[in-house]
């Protein structure tokens, strides 16, 4: 190693991933409530136990900061929405959306997370800070795998989902 560099490297990774997974944890429970409004318990479900699976990760990321003497704040992360420019943050999830769409937005954000944990990986310097990444990411890959799995078992909907007959609510 040609510097020290190895606290800073692992506590702002793990600051980057925790904010990660709260992220993730948090669109998660938006699109299992959306789901159970709509009135599908089973993707409702499966989006629930994302949530708690990031959630969980993320207490225990947190864990990992306290015991290294850091706080988790400091990381930022947002999920980004290839439906549509307009619904970035989370609370702005589509109202229309099917379980299709929000299989596809969840697909490409663990896609998207298993990048980012790969990218870290390659930026770190140092070994433990490397390995830690690369496990993350291979946990990502796991959540891939699961919302394809789960993508098998809905329905495409037509072309005009998000058309509203009655745009009434919230513009
Ligand atoms: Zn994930």
């Amino acid at each position: 190693m040609n510097e020290q560099v190895k606290p800073d490297e692992i506590v702002e990774l793990l600051r980057q991933a925790y904010a990660m997974e709260v992220e993730a944890a948090d669109c998660y429970y938006d699109l299992s409530d959306q789901m159970f409004a709509g009135n599908n318990p089973d993707v409702a479900n499966i989006f629930s136990h994302l949530a708690d699976i990031e959630g969980r990760h993320a207490d225990e990321i947190e864990g990992r900061l306290k015991a290294l003497g850091h706080n988790a704040a400091g990381g930022s992360y947002s999920w980004d929405d290839p439906l549509g420019p307009e619904s970035t943050a989370s609370e702005d999830i589509h109202y229309l959306m099917t379980p299709y769409h929000a299989l596809q937005l969840a697909l490409h954000n663990e896609k998207r997370a298993a990048e980012f944990f790969r990218m870290l990986a390659d930026k770190s310097s140092e070994a433990e800070a490397r390995a830690l990444a690369l496990e993350y990411a291979g946990e990502e890959d796991e959540h891939v795998k699961l919302v394809e799995e789960w993508l098998t078992r809905v329905d495409e909907p037509a072309v005009d989902w998000h058309d509203d007959e009655d745009p009434a609510v919230g513009q």
